[in-house]
């Protein structure tokens, strides 16, 4: 899930339903803001920033294809969509 911040008004209503407290809200832009899989560094062929540094290999970086769901029992798996077209025009 990625936010249009051409479209968002600021309504906050996304960050008061979200139980995970994932989305923020950025004050000087008026916008919701969130978690984007880091997809500007994905599209340069880079790991996200979080699975890049994490020091013990619990962030692991897998597509759907390669995903293992038993490994997805006990570690958080980003999965990607490979289409770039998905994301266009959202970040
Ligand atoms: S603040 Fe959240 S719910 Fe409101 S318009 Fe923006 S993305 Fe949508
Ligand atoms: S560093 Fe990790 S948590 Fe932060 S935006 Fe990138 S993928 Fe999301």
């Amino acid at each position: 899930m990625l936010i249009d911040s051409n479209i968002c008004n600021g309504c906050r209503k996304c960050i008061e339903a979200c139980p995970f407290g994932a989305i923020q809200f950025y004050e000087e832009k008026n916008i919701a803001v969130k978690c984007d899989l880091c997809i500007s560094r994905i599209n340069e062929g880079l790991l996200p920033a979080c699975v890049h540094h994490c020091p013990t290999n619990a962030l692991l970086f897998e597509t759907p294809s390669t995903a293992s769901l038993e490994r997805g029992k006990s570690k958080m798996i980003f999965s990607y969509r490979l289409s770039k077209n998905v994301f266009s025009g959202y970040y």
